[in-house]
């Protein structure tokens, strides 16, 4: 049975084959709005792992040392707590994100639009012209000039790729790391493996996969359906104004006029020639679609040439398109609103309450205890600590308890630079041998008024 024209994607043809699409590029209003945008959010993917803030590059995942640089913000692997924050915000801001704005995401700052839209199809026009000649180009034989654009296409796709892939692994092997892996691959085999999979990931993407990753794989834009309503912004062609569309009939002076005068749209498909996933907007809003906005500007720019008004296809509801007004208060958005003040609540409190301290006692790893040639017991421990202040700090250490028992400390203050987790051993000895005391408890503090009181276990043989 035949498919419903909705029904079948425009990328698949009636054989099941891929339908290559060679979308026409337009310029407008939106389009140049969307280009500063992209290119406002690639400037920051690839400038954070290079740049400083606050010493410590703007992005950076650092598992070795257990550190997570985000633009001056630190996180210890103890703020592990406010990845649970981190998890609630990003559900409900999407949930509440996705009813309001529908699909903005997608159009502005989704990266395979910013990448696919922005620097790709821009490159592939510059190199092999307007869609009617890629087509030609494409269907026709390979010829020294057809083998001479798609080589330098391909180039140009794969230092875009590698510089992407370049800039991902320098997220987590850092600048210097990423500099050494691409000199030395062997010196960060996961890094290089990791670099090598991404770049392949990028250039099946940019040269094949394409729309299907937004209309096929992107998990995202199959439940934005479930979240979305009547009332979510989205774009649509206003059937009452366009239908029935084609052109004008023409009406001799004298003549009487069509029984049903013609729409605002003239039939100019203009609208569909544009469309990155080959879309018709004028059959309705369709899963396909990604609010790239490249339809608004088409149309626009043909009702610009008609000095009718623009917005025939425009930012709007299906709710405003049924010609009734869009509820922007409504039971899902009220209800996604209090989810996300509830987690952004709970975030600033943690925040708030965060120590910019820790301290904490570790057992030293071979010898616990030893034996003193007098007879009395000695522990080894170490202390742990992490300062995260935004400055460098120096540390005391003092015994409260027992009174039977003396510190060794081989430093007397202890200097931990701000953002770092630092080890020092320390020494609990016996006064007396013979003096037993099971635990002790320590004093650590510095001159800005932080004092924390810690507790050991002092082991000695029958205590093992
Ligand atoms: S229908 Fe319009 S907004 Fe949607 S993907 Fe196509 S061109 Fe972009
Ligand atoms: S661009 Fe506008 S006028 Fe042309 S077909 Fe699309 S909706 Fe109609």
């Amino acid at each position: 049975m035949p498919l419903a024209e909705n029904d079948a994607l425009s990328t698949i043809g009636a054989s099941g084959r891929r339908v290559w699409l060679y979308p026409l590029r337009v310029v407008g209003r939106f389009v140049r709005a969307r280009s500063l945008v992209a290119w406002g959010l690639m400037a920051a993917l690839f400038v954070a792992p290079w740049i400083d803030i606050a010493g410590h590059p703007a992005m950076f995942f650092d598992f070795p040392h257990r550190r997570f640089y985000f633009w001056g913000l630190t996180l210890f692997a103890t703020d592990a707590n406010y990845l649970l924050f981190l998890a609630g915000t990003l559900v409900f801001g999407v949930f509440l994100f996705t009813a309001v704005f529908g699909r903005v995401w997608c159009g502005w700052a989704c990266p395979q639009t910013v990448f696919m839209e922005s620097v790709i199809r821009p490159i592939e026009q510059l190199i092999e012209g307007k869609p009617s000649q890629r087509k030609k180009l494409d269907q026709g034989p390979w010829t020294p000039t057809k083998i001479l654009k798609k080589s330098l296409k391909l180039g140009a796709f794969l230092v875009v790729a590698g510089a992407t892939a370049t800039t991902l692994v320098a997220y987590f092997l850092g600048r210097n790391g990423v500099i050494e892996a691409q000199f030395a691959p062997g010196s960060h085999p996961i890094g290089t493996a990791f670099f090598v999979s991404m770049t392949a990931i990028f250039m099946f993407d940019f040269t094949w996969f394409r729309e299907q990753t937004c209309v096929v794989v992107c998990p995202y834009g199959r439940f934005q359906s479930v979240l979305m309503d009547a009332d979510s912004l989205t774009i649509g062609y206003d059937v009452a104004r366009g239908e029935p569309r084609g052109k004008p009939a023409k009406v001799r002076p004298g003549a009487e006029p069509p029984a049903e005068p013609a729409g605002d749209c003239v039939d100019c498909k203009k609208c569909v020639q544009v469309c990155p996933t080959g879309i018709d907007i004028r059959k309705g809003i369709q899963l396909e679609c990604v609010n790239c906005t490249a339809c608004i500007d088409a149309c626009d720019s043909i009702m610009d040439k008609l000095q009718r008004p623009r917005g025939l296809i425009r930012y709007t509801s299906e709710r405003a398109l049924e010609g009734k007004k869009t509820r922007i208060i409504r039971p899902r958005v009220v209800l996604y609103s209090l989810g996300l003040v509830a987690v952004l609540a709970g975030f600033a409190t943690a925040v708030t309450l965060r120590q910019p301290v820790e301290i904490a006692l570790n057992r030293l790893v071979g010898a616990p205890f030893v034996q003193l040639p007098d007879g009395r017991y000695q522990n080894q421990v170490e202390l742990r600590i992490a300062n995260k202040s935004g400055h460098d700090k120096t540390f005391e250490v003092e015994l409260l308890s027992p009174p039977a028992a003396e510190l060794y400390t081989p430093i007397p203050t202890f200097t931990v630079a701000h953002n770092a987790v630092q080890k020092f051993p320390i020494l609990v000895r016996q006064v007396h041998p013979g003096n037993r005391s099971s635990t002790f408890a320590l004093k650590v503090k510095d001159a800005e008024g932080f004092t924390e009181t810690i507790e050991g276990v002092f082991l000695a043989p029958d205590r093992e």
